[in-house]
């Protein structure tokens, strides 16, 4: 057994539910959190360094078969999906993107908490998320320790350069960047070529990122340079 307390993401948008599992698993001795949203669910998961995450499916922003899929992108986090009993046919969906166990509402405590040390057991206390550093804009995923990006679970052929763009524009999303100063960030300060190797290696990343997946990615700004948006 660990001594590690492991802590249980509660995502549930009924706040009744919620806080009945939350005494029941804490009684039991796990740390819990409960998210009530689908889309800050996913964001917390990403983030926080949860053991487990039960997940009901109706949920507001994103539900949580969407969210299954997209923490699967990204982590191997134990995951328990939770419905109403009326949602039958979502237990093949949930299982189908990644879910580790399912359970129907209203279900006994104990059937819970056997879910749970069985979900725990599969997965090794060690297997360390290789989820905190990937960084996410829409379907696009980079993981900066391995220099890869994915986009719906596809590895996009880069170059290291291109790679280094694409990690430099999306970890600025939003801001708007000017080719002088992606050129120093990326190329570095001793390149002496001019600013036109930005646009070449823009074209390359839109290229096989943009117009090979068909969705907008990267944005010019007239004049200025180029923005990554959501
Ligand atoms: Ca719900």
């Amino acid at each position: 057994m660990t001594t590690e307390i492991i802590k249980i993401l509660i995502v549930e948008d009924e706040w009744k539910i919620a806080r009945f599992l939350q005494m029941e698993l804490e009684h039991e001795g796990f740390k819990t959190a409960i998210e009530a949203n689908g889309q800050r669910a996913l964001e917390r998961i990403i983030q926080e360094a949860f053991g487990l995450v039960l997940l009901d499916v109706m949920l507001p922003e994103m539900n949580g078969i969407e969210v299954c899929k997209r923490v699967r992108e990204l982590s191997e986090i134990p995951i328990i999906m939770v419905t109403a009993k009326d949602e039958i046919e979502d237990k093949v969906v949930g299982l189908d993107t990644g879910a580790d166990d399912y359970l129907t509402k209203p279900f006994a405590i104990q059937e819970l908490l056997a879910r749970i040390r069985a979900a725990l057991r599969k997965h090794k206390p060690a297997a360390a998320p290789c989820v905190e550093n990937a960084l996410r804009i829409k379907n696009l995923v980079l993981f900066p320790s391995r220099y890869q990006a994915k986009v719906a679970e596809e590895l996009i052929d880069l170059t290291k350069k291109e790679y280094d763009l694409l990690e430099y524009l999306v970890r600025n999303k939003h801001v708007v960047l000017d080719r002088q100063h992606i050129l120093q960030k990326v190329w570095g300060y001793e390149y002496l070529g001019d600013t036109n190797v930005v646009d070449v290696y823009i074209r390359y990343l839109r290229s096989k990122i943009d117009e090979r997946f068909g969705e907008k990615y990267i944005h010019t700004v007239r004049g200025v340079g180029y923005v990554v948006k959501d």
